[in-house]
């Protein structure tokens, strides 16, 4: 899947993602640890993302810790070298914007 940086799954889904009190300086997670994963519910902006000018940037996307998360896991019906259908989804429906 071809992702647009939108930004906007990052904002209207319900989902796992990591708790940033939670990430070790190695960019790792104690395994231990199990108040490592918080629900970011939809509509609600994930503490992990930011902006440079409109194109979305996920902080932790190349940390050690975002390996296996739903994020990482993250994919659509189709094409692998298909472009993401849910900005446009989101759009469309009026979903929460930036
Ligand atoms: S962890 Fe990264 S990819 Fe996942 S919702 Fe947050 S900003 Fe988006
Ligand atoms: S909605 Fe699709 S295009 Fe937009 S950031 Fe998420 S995966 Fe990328």
């Amino acid at each position: 899947m071809i992702c647009s940086r939108c930004g906007l799954c990052c904002i209207n889904l319900d989902i796992l993602v990591i708790k940033t009190r939670s990430i070790r300086p190695d960019g790792t997670l104690d395994p231990g640890d199990p108040e490592s994963m918080i629900r970011k519910p939809a509509g609600e902006r994930c503490p992990h993302l930011a902006f440079a000018g409109e194109v979305a940037i996920c902080a932790i996307h190349d940390l050690p810790c975002y390996r296996g998360t739903p994020c990482d896991l993250f994919d659509q019906f189709g094409p692998e070298d298909g472009i993401c259908i849910l900005g446009s989804y989101f759009k469309s429906s009026g979903s929460a914007e930036l």
